[in-house]
């Protein structure tokens, strides 16, 4: 049994703890991509041509506010959301908790991470997919279908791995990642310490089983609140240059993009350049397949 004493000082301790969470004060970035949102499982719920697009859109934002709501309760008190997905305009500011501001439309340097800097303490990933090349996982690809895979310092990477390494050159750690079964394993290979919410299991590329949607917000919620209660800032990841081999699944982006400066064509369907720091390398990997049209 304990004496008196120690008691009170174990009350001090529990009393001292909350105190510092409720004035934990963090800032909490958020990026949200479309096909790793739980509900959505066709073509046609991606893009606003689709029959089923403004169904999935508030899905989006239904996950999207799981996560904010769970960031706010474990001590965030500025939350930046990044729409992630192709036209960068899905998430409709009227459908989101309160207290988030929104970053919309697709005209970003930064694509996937616009906005995010040394400021933040944390950031979470939702709705993410997986890489370029998986034989599973739901509508599986890298930046856009003209990708075959980029390779940064000789290492595979999809969305959430480039991503991770943008977020750790300025010392944000990762600390949640949802999104399908094989797309939140792939990003927390990189995103190592992220908590992941998996929901829905990829059984090929086009077909999945989806989770009951009052389960998957409940534990995103969860995991958003203990994620950012526990999340610290890391050293920031600087390596001395990233080489960054970006090969297309067609030779026409090359034979354009080999004549800008600092390009080099290793073999017909890749780019090969090196830049000094992974925002620029993240920068230039978005301009090549995404801003040279061959059409
Ligand atoms: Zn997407």
């Amino acid at each position: 049994m304990m004496n008196r004493p120690v008691v009170a000082a174990f009350a001090l301790v529990a009393l001292a703890s909350v105190t510092m969470a409720g004035q934990a004060r963090k800032k909490v970035f958020i990026s949200v991509d479309m096909e790793g949102i739980s509900g959505i499982s066709g073509s046609d719920q991606l893009a606003a041509t689709g029959a089923e697009y403004n169904r999935s859109r508030k899905l989006m934002a239904d996950d999207a506010n799981a996560a904010i709501r769970g960031a706010r309760a474990g001590g965030a008190s500025e939350i930046v959301v990044n729409d992630s997905h192709g036209s960068m305009r899905n998430l409709r500011l009227e459908d989101l908790e309160p207290g988030a501001r929104l970053i919309s439309h697709s005209f970003k340097r930064s694509g996937m991470m616009e906005g995010l800097d040394e400021s933040f303490d944390a950031a979470i990933f939702i709705g993410y997919h997986a890489q370029a090349g998986s034989p599973s996982g739901l509508f599986a690809h890298t930046g856009s279908g003209v990708v075959a895979d980029v390779r940064v310092n000789g290492r595979s990477l999809g969305e959430g791995g480039l991503n991770t390494l943008v977020a750790a050159w300025y010392g944000v750690p990762i600390v949640l990642v949802t999104g399908d079964d094989v797309a939140v394993k792939q990003v927390a290979m990189v995103a190592t310490g992220a908590r992941t919410v998996s929901v829905k299991r990829a059984i090929n590329p086009r077909a999945v089983e989806l989770r009951p949607l009052a389960d998957v917000h409940r534990e995103i919620e969860t995991a958003a609140r203990d994620a950012v209660s526990a999340a610290r800032r890391i050293n920031a990841v600087r390596e001395a240059v990233y080489k960054v081999e970006l090969q297309f699944r067609e030779p026409f982006i090359p034979e354009v993009a080999e004549n800008l400066p600092g390009m080099q064509r290793p073999a017909p369907d890749t780019i090969a350049f090196s830049a000094e720091t992974m925002p620029r390398a993240y920068t230039l990997i978005r301009l090549l397949y995404r801003y040279i049209n061959p059409d």
